[in-house]
């Protein structure tokens, strides 16, 4: 079999592997690659006819996973392609989510452009060919082997970091021999909430393992109740603050809504009113709702034991624009969870510019912010920024903490091939990971005997 690495290689965006066995090619993931933009002539060039391909196998939903997909079938794939069921549920909700962005930048280029009459860049895909990818999904459970053909098969291994996330285990009958490949997709953290823990994969020969927070280590002074409830307290108790959280819509919104539902059900703090203010994430709670019994045991037993995970007497869903609008009249201290998680566009930006200048507002991080956005600004400690073309000074108290990612730290990626058996394993290549991060994780492994490979984007292994 050959492996061509065409994504996330020596970057963490973009994932897209390619598998031939006899001729017959499976693509693992095709991501958006933000290191190179969003628009069309960045992403449709891709390095194979997509007519060629004969299988997509998709980890989970994440948009550097599955956000170059309806470009895959808007050029000529016509497979189908295999994910478990939430993960389908969610990547449709993403992508449609993609095309409102892409349309969103094109209407403000084209504003732009009667300023400065050069000719924008196209969207990458449209809802048509998000509603093409979307016929095309098989879903399949997991831990259960899937035959592809008469050579090979395919099993989901849950690997935690997201709801419906897999990793990918194929199974090769070659020349009268057995072969195992594993692609980790992204590997999650123990104990986070609502998500299950990931699985130990099965003894393998090659392993394509992310590499996220390789050389970087997760704190563990604090949990993460602990955190909220003293945030909470200092916030809109002691004081008669705001706090705003700004999340993810898709996963972290649901880990801490369920997180708060568990500190105000113990009873261990005043009801303060909690707005959840993003649509798509009102859209994916109903798909965690949906999905429940694929919950973690701790979710579980609280659904069981207390009803909704993700409803509770102060909480409320912003239903629409006005409602959103309405609450920066709300005079009582309160908490809100709004998108995006960057800070760049999305409703949160109207909370900050209502509330950074006030001294008893809390501003909490609970996610990365990439360079060059509003979050990485505030984290930075700038004293000024820009938003909505005005200079606003920041009073606001910025805090941030690491306990909500959603990805293994090096520990993590380390006992993942420590549980592998060390004489099959042949070979270990990282990806999803900045090359520093890499090096990292690969200076630890070869310490241990393993063999560690950092591909470069295109570059074939014979296996
Ligand atoms: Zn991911």
């Amino acid at each position: 079999m050959k492996l061509t690495i065409w994504g996330a290689a020596r970057q963490v965006t973009g994932s897209m592997h390619l598998l031939e066995i006899n001729n017959y090619k499976i693509l693992i993931d095709c991501g958006l690659d933000y290191e190179k933009g969003t628009w069309q002539e960045e992403n449709e060039l891709f390095p194979f006819a997509p007519s060629d391909i004969d299988v997509v196998v998709l980890t989970h939903a994440h948009i550097d996973h599955s956000g170059n997909i309806p470009t895959l079938v808007r050029m000529g794939f016509d497979g189908q392609i295999l994910s478990t069921s939430p993960t389908a549920d969610l990547t449709e909700l993403l992508l449609l989510d993609s095309v409102n962005i892409f349309l969103g930048k094109e209407r403000k280029h084209n504003r732009n452009k009667r300023r400065s009459k050069s000719s924008g860049p196209k969207p990458l895909y449209l809802q048509k060919h998000v509603m093409d990818t979307m016929e095309r999904f098989v879903t399949i459970g997991f831990n259960k082997p899937f035959r592809l053909n008469g050579s090979v098969s395919v099993e989901f291994i849950p690997a935690g970091h997201l709801l419906g996330a897999a990793s990918a285990v194929f199974t090769v009958e070659e020349n009268g021999t057995q072969k195992k490949i594993a692609f980790t997709g992204d590997i999650g953290r123990h104990n986070y909430p609502v998500i299950v823990d990931p699985q130990p994969l099965p003894p393998v020969d090659y392993l394509v393992s992310e590499s996220t927070y390789g050389g970087r280590f997760h704190s563990k002074e604090s949990q993460i109740e602990q955190v909220l409830l003293d945030t909470v307290e200092q916030t809109c108790i002691k004081n008669p603050g705001r706090l705003i959280i700004p999340a993810f819509s898709i996963g972290r919104t649901q880990a801490l809504v369920f997180s708060l539902n568990k500190i105000f059900s113990k009873g261990l703090l005043p009801k303060v009113k909690i707005f959840v203010d993003s649509p798509l994430a009102n859209y994916a709670t109903e798909i965690f709702r949906k999905y429940s019994s694929s919950l973690n045991e701790d979710a579980q037993e609280f659904y069981r034991l207390k009803g909704d995970n993700f409803e509770f007497d102060n909480l409320f869903y912003v239903q629409n624009l006005k409602e959103s609008k309405e609450l920066t009249n709300y005079l009582e201290p309160c908490i809100i969870i709004s998108s995006a998680g960057m800070l760049e566009g999305g409703r949160i930006q109207d909370h900050l510019y209502y509330n950074i200048q006030n001294y008893y507002c809390t501003i909490l991080f609970i996610g990365y912010s990439a360079k060059g956005t509003l979050g990485h600004r505030l984290l930075r400690g700038d004293p000024v920024v820009h938003i909505r073309d005005r200079e606003l000074a920041v009073y606001a108290t910025i805090k941030q903490t690491d306990l909500f990612s959603g990805h293994a730290d090096h520990e993590g990626l380390v006992s993942l091939v420590r549980n592998q058996d060390k004489a099959q394993l042949k070979k270990v290549f990282l990806v999803h990971g900045e090359l520093q991060s890499m090096e990292a994780l690969r200076s630890d492994l070869v310490q241990e005997g393993y063999q560690v490979q950092i591909p470069e984007k295109g570059e074939v292994f014979e296996l």
